[in-house]
């Protein structure tokens, strides 16, 4: 009996060690998996050769798994968000809906300081974002049509020159100072005068087009469209668009901001395309008032009529400005070639490859 128990506790020892040395095995195997894996993300290893990717359909794109992209150390990220500003009026006064002239300037500076360039947010929606290498894409918005974003004065002579502390003149000498800065602007104007000078409205709507920056729709009437009916929606969208194009004829007017960011469910589709009178409208961009950087528009969740904007007041420019220096893996950033989309690995099942429109993607 002795010799039986010894063998049986002989053999769970046996067994017990077995475990132990599996169990072991499994762990130290599990850890060096993890640190390998670790290092190849680290070091970004390049893939042999390019590959062909097909999702089955008529689909097929190249896919280039390129060596060498971070060799300056620039990571690039066009799957990563951008900021898109909302400033109301530029003034001679600090609040909630008028930005100091002094502090706008001092937004430019910091912005292009911190790597932006500006993009219009036609280039935005069209994905075709034109910008140095390493560089990240910002869109400016303006609202309601204030005088201080665009106003006339006359110099000591009599002539009519921009007045040098609006916003569109601000603009315009900082790229004076730095050409690559970019002079793209949006502004979303209502009626019926924009821009606060009734005698200039033809002339104020051509410089703006003369400089490459956009008007947008923001309704005739600063309408709370939410609370409209479908008639009421479409007369203020078709009213916009119709007087707008009086001034300038030709003009693709397809963008809107919403007033107060308001809608709603029931006539969200009267906000996006909709007739009245016979004028025929379609917003193929709406932007949103609050309160985070928009997707890249290549990104599977984009969504071109639901735009959001971060508020262009120090409070939220620093907030985000931070948020991006302490997250810069979620900032687009440019690999600077038009005819590419790069992206890191990691995102790869973010991309939405219907929107990527015959760029060839590159992925590290
Ligand atoms: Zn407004």
């Amino acid at each position: 009996m002795k010799s039986f128990y010894n063998k049986k506790t002989m053999s769970i020892i046996v067994l017990f060690i077995i475990a132990i040395l599996l169990a072991f095995c499994f762990i130290l195997n599990y850890f060096s998996t993890d640190i390998l894996e670790k290092d190849e993300s680290d070091n970004i290893q390049p893939a042999e050769e390019d590959i062909i990717i097909s999702d089955d359909k008529e689909d097929v794109r190249e896919v280039e798994h390129e060596q060498n992209i971070t060799e300056d150390s620039i990571k690039p990220n066009e799957l990563g968000k951008v900021m898109i500003i909302m400033y109301h009026d530029i003034s001679k006064t600090e609040g909630e809906w008028s930005r100091h002239y002094d502090n706008f300037r001092q937004d430019l500076e910091t912005f292009y300081e911190k790597g932006y360039r500006l993009i219009s947010i036609k280039s935005f929606l069209d994905n075709d974002i034109n910008i140095p290498r390493g560089c990240s894409p910002m869109i400016l918005t303006f609202d309601d049509g204030t005088r201080g974003q665009l106003n006339f004065i006359e110099d000591e002579n009599g002539n009519l020159i921009v007045d040098p502390l609006c916003a569109v003149s601000i603009i315009e000498q900082f790229n004076k100072k730095y050409p690559d800065f970019g002079t793209s602007a949006v502004f979303y104007i209502n009626y019926p005068v924009p821009f606060g000078q009734i005698e200039y409205i033809r002339q104020k709507l051509d410089y703006i087009i003369s400089k490459g920056m956009d008007i947008g729709n923001h309704t005739f009437n600063h309408a709370k469209l939410g609370k409209l009916s479908k008639e009421e929606v479409e007369k203020e969208i078709a009213l916009h668009k119709k007087r707008t194009l009086e001034y300038l004829e030709g003009y693709e007017l397809d963008t809107l901001a919403l007033p107060y960011g308001n809608s709603s469910k029931q006539n969200i589709d009267y906000i996006i395309s909709g007739e009245y009178d016979g004028i025929e409208y379609h917003n193929r961009g709406i932007l949103l008032v609050g309160a985070e950087p928009a997707l890249s528009p290549v990104h599977k969740d984009f969504d071109p009529l639901k735009m959001p904007r971060i508020r262009g007041s120090q409070m939220y420019i620093d907030k985000w400005l931070k948020y991006f220096e302490e997250n810069p893996s979620e900032k687009y950033v440019s690999d600077g070639k038009s005819d590419t989309i790069t992206i890191p690995q990691s995102l790869e099942e973010d991309i939405d490859l219907q929107k990527i429109d015959g760029k060839k993607l590159v992925i590290y």
